[in-house]
């Protein structure tokens, strides 16, 4: 009776197993099939694939740093509308903890590499990433971010050099991809260089970039010309915080978007990627400054409403929203109420801390579950339609 009972149980185990298993199956084949091209149902599965991809990077941004804005905030921040959430390992190559250089390139091309690397593996070797192969494709290009355009998060996404410190061989990377769109700061990089005499603005301007800056121009004045290719430097070397006065996070994003969509594309038929860079929360995290990260993120939240927003009303974007990883072991402590945060910091470094992916749109459902963070990589090339590489 007992045997019976059991070999029940196993059986239907069996039967949950499998019905488990044929939705999997029909899932990745939707995928495979659909990276064939176009939308397609399996099995009475709709899968559309996503033709723009918004990557949102908040420089470590934890689930504490989250926490902490959203008390700050009256409970209310755009992330908390993601429904398909995820967690990746952001641990490098080797080591437990990992630097932005080596967390962006995990993204930006599915390596594993060493701290400071930047948009090469571990033996060195340049990887191509995944905006310079959107960029081949004829897919519209941009990066914004509040740290210099050559830091360590936007430049893993365009350069290639063993060193995150090679602010000016970064620089000249950007001659070699024609990233349609970047905002940022380090201008001095590009038009003062001690290595050389190259200036790279003049060179931008060659290849028909509308370049400005704001010494010139106000962001908020520019008329932007959607046809020509687009760089606007906020400083010439680090921007300044938000609490301090620095404002272009959110129209610039919000322009990248609206930019992107119709750049040398009046038909919005080939799809852009963006990626952008709340990129001073990790410095808050680095200063032991509670407040300094709480107003970063609050600010980069914006964008993000922003870019649910264009993609609810698009409804062909994928937006994801994650960190490279946590910054400073922020904890919230007894004795805090919504009013006055108790919190302290266990480190002026990154820790080692499982980060949170939040994804909305065509594809988000592959970054459901518990992966790498070179997974993403390759969950965004899934999203798009193309081969899954190794
Ligand atoms: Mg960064
Ligand atoms: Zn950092």
């Amino acid at each position: 009776m007992k045997l019976g009972l059991n070999l029940l149980f196993v059986a239907l185990l069996l039967v949950g197993c499998k019905k488990s298993s044929i939705v999997n199956a029909d899932y990745n084949e939707a995928f495979i099939a659909s990276s064939m091209g176009g939308d397609l149902t399996a099995k009475g599965m709709t899968v559309k694939k996503a033709k723009n991809i918004i990557f949102l990077i908040g420089d470590g941004m934890g689930l504490s740093q989250v926490t902490a804005a959203a008390i700050k905030n009256n409970n209310q921040l755009h992330i908390k509308q993601f429904k398909v959430i995820g967690i990746h390992n952001p641990q490098p190559e080797a080591g437990l903890i990992t630097d932005s250089a080596a967390g962006a390139t995990a993204f930006a091309t599915g390596v594993k590499t060493f701290n400071g690397a930047i948009g090469v593996a571990a033996d060195s070797t340049s990887r191509e990433t995944i905006l310079e192969e959107c960029e081949k494709l004829g897919m519209a290009t941009g990066m914004v971010a509040t740290s210099t355009i050559v830091h360590a998060t936007p430049a893993s996404f365009i350069a290639h050099r063993p060193s995150r410190k090679q602010y000016e061989d970064i620089a000249a990377d950007f001659m070699n991809t024609e990233i349609d769109y970047f905002v940022g700061g380090g201008k001095k990089y590009f038009d003062r260089r001690s290595k050389d005499e190259r200036n790279l603005i003049e060179e931008l301007k060659k290849k028909e970039y509308v370049v400005s800056d704001y010494f010139q121009q106000d962001f908020e004045k520019l008329e932007i010309d959607a046809k020509k290719n687009f760089a606007y430097f906020t400083a010439d070397d680090d921007p300044i915080p938000f609490s301090k006065g620095r404002d272009y996070l959110l129209s610039a994003s919000t322009t990248a978007m609206d930019f992107l969509k119709v750049h040398e594309d009046p038909k919005d038929e080939k799809g852009f990627f963006l990626m952008i860079e709340g990129s001073q929360i990790d410095w808050g995290g680095h200063a032991n400054d509670a407040d300094y990260v709480i107003s970063e993120l609050l600010e980069f939240d914006e964008v993000v409403g922003k870019a649910l927003q264009f993609a609810r009303e698009d409804g062909e974007t994928l937006v994801l929203v994650t960190a490279d990883h946590e910054t400073g072991g922020l904890a919230i402590n007894s004795g805090s109420t919504p009013d006055s945060l108790v919190t302290s910091f266990s480190s002026g470094y990154h820790t080692a801390d499982l980060i949170p992916v939040y994804a909305y749109g065509p594809g988000a459902e592959l970054f459901s579950g518990f992966y790498e963070n070179t997974a993403i990589y390759n969950k965004m090339r899934m999203a798009m339609g193309l081969n899954v590489k190794k």
